[in-house]
């Protein structure tokens, strides 16, 4: 590469092949393929784990016991011996100079090969004396080959294929040291570097793999942490402009009064969270672009006064609102509550006598008789039926609108790709309608900036008041459990109900079904017998679901065994107790969610948990239950628990550019990227001004991805 040529952007790394560095023959490029690195950006982006500060090493003979630290030492020995019951105990002495100091591996025998007599190498332990010899049990080991410089890097290795950090080091130091002459391009502007003080783009590749000190590195961390984040935002912040250019939605007439009456007729007064969410919300129907909204609320939270406001919105000025549940069941519950919530209301009609007309709510789902769908499917199409609720089957080819204007859809994740293309569809004669996607798992703001950054986010973080929170308890143990039987007796007696789940096997639906099965009967003829108790499980048919929840609504089933088919959703506020048996092997989410099925009328909602967890995890998810019941906070620390990976679910493929950043950790960087990115794409929209930075973007988020990051 002769020197004059412009500084290397990324897609020039992209272009260039691990081969065509120096020392890198056809079986080192298939190693490095093995940990999915083909060419010198994959390289230089592969960055290091941790980092051994020589300068902060500790010398044997000063460690006390008890002392953590890292020591750089030689391999005097390594011996391994059998011990009783198949396990293994290698033995391996180092020295540096100064002690000496006994290594500890148990059922590890092939350290003995790893650790060769005269092998320089790092460990981190505890000193512990047994026998009064000075001792690491299972330490961590790095074997750093002969790298220089006062911080050494570590990379993540392949043991499989045989790649060292050390090796890893070298190709990276040489692709580095390659693209000097040229240096490297850096597309990020200016003023961004001005604001935020950082270091350019070279000095934070070189200052993450060749650092000087531990703070030159954190320097480098901190800029490239934000080029992650940023580069996602753009993609987000840039598609969602496009559809907000592309698609012309509607612009609502906000001018009339059938809001104010429907809150008028509401028993309560709305929250300062629902007055300001039924704002924000106003104003994107009062725009032409299509809204595509977020509303995270708790369970109880009353999402559902502000979906039938926005409803009301459309039909005032004319248009048709749909509402979709997950499932039958909810959208029959949605059509009772929503029904109710409406009474009598009348919507303005300049066709009739009276200058008005009943509003006009229906059910579209299979319960419904075919002569009844028929009619509904018929008044919809002339402009009749103002709001209608259902299934997915609302946005259904076979369903046509007159002027279909705003969609509220409960629970987002089943909602995806292909249901927006259907409901563009939908909205063809007169504009692409409103969404808004509500959901009851709150995830933390900054992770619904990546997870959905496509949609703006509106929170509902305020429960109505005089609202008793449920009050949780982990019955650990033989006593409490027959406690929280006897709890469940009381309730009953005094007429309330309760549920009892028990939990998924994913291994097996059949093991699923026994297990429940098991417990049902158990219960019956046990702690429970006299009580009514009903079933349910996920192999039981449809129309059986329906009567044992007919029943359970009814107040005949006094408690309901099930698995968690209950989570969503359902709604009989005179259940007072939820008993979770195995709790720890729920995911804080779905305790959550499961909890809020009860406390949802006036007695106080009780929730136990059983389980007595084999992991640290599961015992801090259910202490994190038992101390907050708000959702937000939970999601927080289950955020804090799981890592993003899960969170992100099978959007994984959009953290492929996240390889230093965490949206945890650099929770304000996420904000920062935001507004940087929403700044620039308003000057430009398509980084015409900005094209090394669209190439980058195009290059690491790729269409796939970008098409995992949208989907929601
Ligand atoms: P979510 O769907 O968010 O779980 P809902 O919309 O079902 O919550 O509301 C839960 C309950 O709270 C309903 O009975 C609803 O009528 C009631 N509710 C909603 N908003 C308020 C309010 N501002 N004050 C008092 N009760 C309210
Ligand atoms: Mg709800």
């Amino acid at each position: 590469m002769p020197a004059g040529d412009p500084p290397l952007t990324l897609r020039d790394l992209a272009g260039i092949k691990v081969t065509q560095l120096r020392g890198v023959g056809q079986r080192i490029a298939e190693q490095l393929l093995a940990v999915e690195i083909s060419t010198v950006l994959d390289l230089i982006q592969h960055y290091p784990r941790r980092y051994l500060d020589r300068t902060r090493q500790a010398q044997i003979a000063e460690l006390l016991v008890g002392d953590e630290a890292w020591v750089l030492g030689t391999v005097r020995s390594a011996k391994t011996r059998k011990l009783r019951g198949r396990r293994t105990l290698t033995n391996v002495v180092i020295g540096d100079g100064t002690g000496k100091l006994t290594l500890t591996f148990f059922n590890q025998h092939w350290r003995e090969r790893q650790l060769k007599e005269g092998l320089e190498l790092f460990v981190h332990g505890k000193l512990t004396l047994f026998r009064g010899e000075r001792q690491m049990t299972s330490p961590v080991v790095d074997l750093i080959g002969d790298q220089p410089g006062k911080i050494v890097p570590v990379y993540p290795q392949s043991e499989k294929v045989g790649l060292t950090t050390s090796d890893l080091a070298g190709f990276i130091r040489s692709a580095l040291e390659r693209s000097r002459v040229r240096g490297f391009d850096d597309p990020v502007p200016g003023e961004v570097l001005d604001r935020f003080d950082f270091v350019d783009r070279e000095a934070a590749l070189y200052g993450i793999h060749l650092p000087e000190s531990m703070a030159e590195m954190q320097e480098a961390r901190r800029r490239l942490v934000f080029d992650e984040l940023f580069r996602v935002q753009l993609e987000l912040v840039r598609r969602k402009a496009r559809i907000e250019r592309r698609m012309s939605g509607v612009a609502h007439d906000m001018s009339g009064e059938l809001v104010d009456r429907f809150h008028a007729r509401l028993p309560f007064a709305l929250t300062d969270a629902q007055r300001r969410v039924n704002a924000e919300i106003a104003h994107d129907l009062a725009v032409e672009y299509p809204m595509h909204r977020l509303l995270q609320g708790d369970v109880g939270s009353g999402k559902t006064v502000v979906a039938v406001t926005a409803l009301l919105t459309a039909v005032e000025g004319g248009y048709q609102g749909a509402f979709m549940a997950p499932t039958e069941v909810l959208a029959e519950q949605h059509y009772l509550s929503v029904s109710d919530m409406l009474g009598d209301l009348s919507v303005p009609d300049p066709t009739s006598l009276l200058g008005d007309r009943p509003l006009r709510v229906e059910l579209l789902t299979n319960s419904v008789g075919a002569a009844a769908r028929r009619q509904v499917l018929d008044d919809l199409i002339v402009g009749q039926v103002d709001i209608v609720i259902g299934t997915h089957a609302l946005i259904q080819e076979k369903v046509q609108y007159q002027s279909l204007g705003m969609v509220v859809i409960d629970e987002q994740h089943r909602f995806g790709v292909e249901q927006r293309a259907a409901l563009r569809d939908k909205g063809e004669s007169v504009g692409v309608p409103d969404v808004l996607v509500m959901t009851a798992t709150p995830i933390p703001r900054t992770a619904a900036m990546t997870v959905y950054g496509d949609l703006d986010v509106s929170v509902l973080d305020e429960m109505p008041p005089g609202r008793s929170p449920i009050i949780t308890s982990w019955a650990e143990g033989p006593i409490a459990e027959s406690e929280v039987w006897e709890t469940v007796r009381n309730e009953v007696a005094q007429g309330r109900q309760a549920y009892v789940v028990c939990p998924l096997i994913e291994e097996s639906a059949v093991i699923e079904v026994h297990s429940v099965e098991d417990t049902y009967l158990e219960l019956q003829s046990g702690e429970l017998s006299g009580l009514r108790v009903g079933l349910l499980h996920g192999r039981v048919s449809p129309a059986e679901k329906e009567a044992t929840m007919a029943h359970f609504r009814a107040g005949t089933i006094d408690v309901l065994v099930a698995t968690t088919v209950i989570e969503v959703g359902v709604d009989v506020p005179n259940a007072t107790v939820m008993v979770v048996f195995d709790a720890d092997r729920f995911g804080i989410a779905q305790l959550h969610q499961l909890r809020g099925r009860v406390g949802r009328g006036e007695h106080q909602g009780l929730c136990y948990l059983l389980g007595d967890p084999s992991t640290n995890d599961g015992e801090a998810r259910i202490e994190a239950l038992v101390a907050s019941t708000d959702g937000f906070e939970l999601a927080e620390v289950d955020l804090e628990l799981r890592g993003e990976g899960t969170i992100m679910g099978e959007r994984q493929k959009g953290r492929n550019d996240l390889r230093l950043a965490s949206l945890r950790r650099d929770k304000e960087w996420v904000s920062l990227a935001r507004e940087v990115a929403t700044g620039i794409i308003a000057q430009d929209p398509e980084l015409t001004d900005h094209p090394e930075l669209g190439v980058e973007v195009d290059l690491i988020l790729g269409d796939n991805e970008a098409e995992f990051l949208m989907k929601s």
